[in-house]
């Protein structure tokens, strides 16, 4: 019997892999979805006591200091030193008890700001991240430092993976942390609910920075279905991008329409150029993703943005925002 524990198993993707791992039905797996109040994971003590309660044999380790943009330019500091302290705790609490495999996960936004497209798992290290997420970006980069060192030193398995940009139901609405679509779906939701008895050709909604930026965007619960399997039959310590084709990155512009239709939103959309853009492109190429499963069918962008704003309506009262 495998004993799995997400750590951060109340997030986007904990929640995501829960969902999954139900509709799935009974495995050789036993699966325990840990949040910040089983564990403040910044603490040594308390990982191991988790650790030490759970039993795990295996670990998703997705807890972490997350945000958008502007959270990450306001707190590189905080991400840096949280996100270490996190990663080292789990990492060597896994080892010293034992488990045998942990799945971590990266982000393409830890790759080099100055690079050539599109970006894949080789060039992690090869030069400074984009200034906006410095602390995070390295934090995450030491995953995978770590992860070579505990295979060079006790043969772990101890591997990551790195997705594109995610989305779907239970993610973080609140505007000062959010990413992109979270932070336009609780945005645009707020316009629609406070404006009701202005006339739609006369509502403005705003979308911050320039609208050119280009993103890839991943389903949160593709993304859980592909996780499982790299914890299941992925076995390599090399990091593995779990994105989107390059043919599917749309712009910021694009994902603004895409959160409109699902609302039904007929006002107009303004980009405001005084807020900052980011990093314009993190185009990653999913080949290995592909040479390994080939057949494998995203869920269409719109159809997810739909499903996500629905969730958002339906669960308004519980929503992070
Ligand atoms: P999320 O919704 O913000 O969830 C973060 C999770 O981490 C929550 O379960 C939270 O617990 C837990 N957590 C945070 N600080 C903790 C602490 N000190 N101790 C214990 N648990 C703590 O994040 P997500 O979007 O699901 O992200 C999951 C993983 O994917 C992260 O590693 C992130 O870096 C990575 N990622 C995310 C994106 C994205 O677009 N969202 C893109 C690429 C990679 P509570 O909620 O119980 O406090
Ligand atoms: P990133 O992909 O790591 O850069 O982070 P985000 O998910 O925060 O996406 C940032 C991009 O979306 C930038 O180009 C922002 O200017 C743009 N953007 C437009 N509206 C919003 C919004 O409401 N929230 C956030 N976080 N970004 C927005």
């Amino acid at each position: 019997m495998k004993k799995v524990l997400v750590t951060g198993g109340t997030g986007l993707v904990g929640k995501a892999l829960e969902a999954f791992i139900k509709k799935e039905g009974p495995t050789d797996e036993e699966w325990y979805f840990a949040g910040s109040k089983d564990a403040d994971l910044t603490n040594l003590a308390a990982t191991q006591s988790l650790f030490a309660k759970e039993k795990p044999t295996h670990v998703i380790h997705l807890a972490a200091m997350v945000g958008g943009l502007f959270h990450n330019m306001n707190n590189n500091l905080d991400f840096l030193r949280n996100n270490l302290l996190i990663n080292d705790n789990v990492l060597q609490t896994a080892h010293e008890q034992g488990c045998t495999k942990v799945v971590s996960c990266l982000s393409t936004c830890i790759f080099p700001d100055k690079t050539t497209y599109p970006i894949d798992e080789t060039m992690v290290h090869n030069g400074p991240p984009h200034p906006s997420n410095y602390g995070y970006s390295y934090a995450k980069r030491l995953i995978d430092i770590q992860n070579h060192a505990y295979n060079d030193k006790y043969g772990r398995l101890y591997t990551s993976v790195i997705p594109c940009n995610i989305f779907g139901p239970h993610d973080n609405y609140k505007p000062e942390v959010s990413h992109v679509i979270p932070g336009m779906i609780n945005r645009m939701h707020k316009l629609i609910t406070e404006q009701a008895d202005t006339p739609e050709s006369e509502k403005v909604f705003t979308v911050f920075g320039s609208g050119k930026p280009l993103r890839q965007f991943i389903y949160s619960l593709d993304l859980a279905e592909l996780m499982i399997w790299v914890l299941r039959s992925y076995d390599s310590v090399e990091p593995i991008v779990l994105s989107v084709d390059e043919a599917q990155e749309v712009t910021i512009f694009e994902v603004a329409q895409a959160i409109a239709t699902a609302f039904e939103f007929k006002g107009k959309l303004v980009c405001d150029t005084s807020k900052a853009d980011g990093q314009y492109k993190k185009t990653a190429s999913n080949a290995k993703l592909r040479s390994l499963l080939p057949e494998y069918t995203f869920t269409d962008f719109e159809t997810a943005i739909k499903t996500s704003v629905e969730w958002y309506r339906s669960n308004y009262e519980q929503a992070r925002k």
